[in-house]
This record gives structure tokens, sequence and C-alpha cells, in this order.
């Protein structure tokens, strides 16, 4: 039996992350006294219309954003959408489309479904990786034509946490005439983004990935850029996302973004290593451990580790036991363990896919965690090895 007053040890942040206590202070006055709708006249209402401007700030000062540059949507999947069907209306001549093969499903789902969605033919080139998850800048060259509407690439890699070269990328699509989104949800509040030097037209970011709530996203839209907005309704956001705004979540992104600013560098160096060591132990005391991922063109909390001849899922369960929490990469569809579309698209060999765990740290995990993983999980690799006919036969 589980001990449930055991304190866990949360090591699936890019999943979702806890929400900073600094970040819950501030948007608490929001939620109980300020409850007013910033569109309102009167001056109660200017609590809620301030702190949202006071927010709207502090997220562009993260990205090197001016404050009109920046949306307010639900989430980042929302975001994602509002900037491709922005570039596909803008330009209803061109049937086609630039992404990558390892997208988001927010994103990948989104290019999948877009005839039904649109009720347009699209041409679709989803970019290949090669085995480290790294793209071929060539291949994305040839790739454009003077009917690519937009080009969608993540800045990051939500399952192995590999960079892509977007500022490289948009230059090269700016170039063209083309339009440049990325979807930075993993990126944002991790690495340092800059977007007054780039060529990036549209930006999607998160708040529940930087340790603010969940509910809350950015579209971050380059002046001049073309723009449809996805939900047509009030003039909330200068007409440009109908709906009241979420202000208290407006404000604790806003804080989460301005305790980034702060923190990110020194942050980094902390998590980094403590990555590093749960990587290297890992990959030192089991074997048949393969990191998933290049080695350093990667976001610093994030370690995608298969680990051959057993189940993912066998390893969830077995973790959780000991109330560490992490992910598989694999998914559960229809009852059969598929690999992810990520690991699939790497080349990953089905035993190691299948056997897949993505650890991702945050500055609130400590060095006694990592320990602690690396005393149990050896242990139950070995335990889950021993039960499997496919490891007997191939150790
Ligand atoms: N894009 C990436 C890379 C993500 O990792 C996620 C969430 O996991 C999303 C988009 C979707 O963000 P949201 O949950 O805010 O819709």
């Amino acid at each position: 039996m589980m001990n449930a007053n055991k304190p866990i040890i949360y090591m699936d942040n890019n999943a979702t992350t806890a929400i900073a206590p600094e970040v819950l202070e501030a948007m608490l006055p929001y939620l109980q006294e300020y409850y007013g709708n910033p569109s309102s006249m009167y001056d109660f209402a200017t609590h809620s219309s301030s702190a949202m401007k006071k927010a709207r700030g502090q997220v562009a000062a993260l990205i090197g954003a001016t404050p009109e540059e920046i949306v307010f949507t639900s989430c980042g999947t929302e975001s994602d959408s509002t900037a491709i069907f922005s570039a596909l209306r803008r330009y209803p001549e061109k049937n086609h489309i630039v992404t990558t093969r390892v997208e988001h499903p927010a994103v990948k789902n989104l290019c999948d479904n877009i005839e039904n969605l649109t009720g347009r033919k699209y041409h679709i080139t989803h970019l290949q990786v090669s085995a480290d998850g790294t793209l071929d800048m060539q291949q994305y060259k040839d790739s454009l034509t003077d009917d690519t509407a937009i080009v969608s690439v993540m800045w990051a890699n939500n399952e192995t946490g590999v960079l892509f070269p977007v500022e490289e990328m948009a230059r090269i699509a700016n170039e063209r005439g083309i339009l440049f989104h990325t979807d930075a949800v993993q990126a944002v509040g991790k690495i340092p983004i800059n977007l007054k030097e780039t060529a990036i037209d549209y930006l999607a970011l998160s708040g529940h990935k930087l340790h603010a709530p969940k509910g809350i996203g950015v579209l971050y839209v380059r002046k001049g850029t073309p723009y449809m907005p996805f939900l047509s309704g009030g003039h909330q956001e200068q007409g440009r996302r109908g709906g009241t705004e979420n202000v208290a979540s407006i404000v604790a992104l806003g804080r989460a973004c301005e305790l980034a600013v702060a923190n990110m560098q020194e942050e980094n160096t902390r998590v980094r290593a403590l990555r590093d060591k749960l990587e290297n132990g890992l990959l030192a005391s089991i074997p048949k451990a393969l990191l998933n991922g290049h080695k350093t063109m990667r976001l610093p909390n994030t370690a995608n580790i298969s680990f051959e001849y057993v189940e993912g899922e066998a390893i969830l369960l077995h973790l959780n036991q000991h109330h560490i929490c992490a992910s598989s990469g694999s998914a559960c569809t229809s009852g059969s363990l598929e690999p992810s579309h990520v690991l699939r698209a790497m080349g990953v060999p089905f035993t190691a896919a299948h056997g897949s765990i993505r650890f991702s740290l945050s500055p609130y995990n400590t060095e006694a965690e990592v320990d602690t993983v690396l005393e149990v999980l050896p242990k139950i690799i070995a335990n889950l090895r021993n039960l499997s006919p496919f490891w007997e036969e191939n150790s």
C-alpha cells in the first residue's frame, strides 16, 4: 500500500508545473477582492484592468516583445490554432503548410485534420528528424515554395527537450515572404528568448508550463502580422480575442514571467546539474539504457531515456509506488501501447521506444530526490527485466 502522506517526487514538469507560491499570492486578490470585469467603466474595475496591463508588460519583457504584441488566450493549444488559422485566412490562395513530424498534438492534430476544419485541401510537408531528434535544414529550405502559407515549428520538443533553430528558420521563411509560427510552450521560461532580434511572426506559450495556473496562454503576434480572431465576440484584447479575460490567471502568468526573468539563469544552472546527475547516473547503472535526443541542443530540464525490453507503463506504475511522477513515451491507444510519434520519427527501435521514460525537472527538485530515483529505478528495471522473456533472449 502506498503511504498517502509521503511527499511526491515530481519530475513531470513538461506535463504541468506547480504554481509558484509568489504566483499564487499575486493572483488571489483577483479571485477575491478585485473581481471587477476589466472592461467596466467604474473605478473598482480599474483594479482588474491595471493588473492586466502590468501582466502584459511582464509577459512581453520575458520574450522581448512589446505589450501590444501580447494576446491573452485560454491555453497553448488555442494560441497555436489562432496563429495557424490567421495565416491560412490571410492567404486563401496558398495551399501549403510546413511543419515537423514531432510537433505536439496542438499543432500535429490541427494539421492532420486541416481539411475537415477548413473544408479545403492543403499540402502539408512534415519535416523529418534524424536519430538525435534534430532537423535537416536543407530539407527545410527545399520545402518552402511560393504556395507556402505558414511554417509552424516548435521551439522545444515536449518529449525529448530537443531545441530547433527556429530563429534561423524564421529568418529563412521571412526572406521568402512566408509567415513563421513557433509553438514555444516548452521553451518559454526555460531558455532565454528575445523576439526583437528574430523574424518570428507568431509564438505560443502556456502558463501552466512555467509555474502559473492551467487555462491561461498567450499568442505573441508581431506588429503588422496578419491576424484573425479565433474567438469572435466582445472587444476584449482590442478585438483580437472575444471572452471576458481570466484576470487572476493573467496576473499569475505575469508574475510567473517576472520570476522567470529574475531567476532563469541561476535556476537553469541548478536544474541542468540535477538533470545531468540523474541522466548520467541512470545511464551508468542500468544496462541497455539509451538517451533519446541530442545531448546538448536540449532544454536543461528534460531527460528522455529508453530502457530496452521493458514497458514504460510498467516502469511508471512501479515509480508511482515510490511516489515518483514521470511520463512514458508511449500512449495507450485502442488498448495497445503505441510508441510516441516523436520517438518513431527519430527511428528509435520498437524495443527501446516502448520502454522510454521522460523525466522533466523544475527548480523545486532537490538532489535528495534525484538520489532517491537513482536508488529506486535500477532495481525496478532489473525486476521487470527478470520477468521479460525478451530480456532473457537478448541480454
Ligand atoms: N505545445 C507543447 C509543445 C506542449 O507541450 C503543450 C502541452 O503539453 C501544448 C502545446 C499545449 O498547451 P496547453 O496545455 O496550454 O493547451
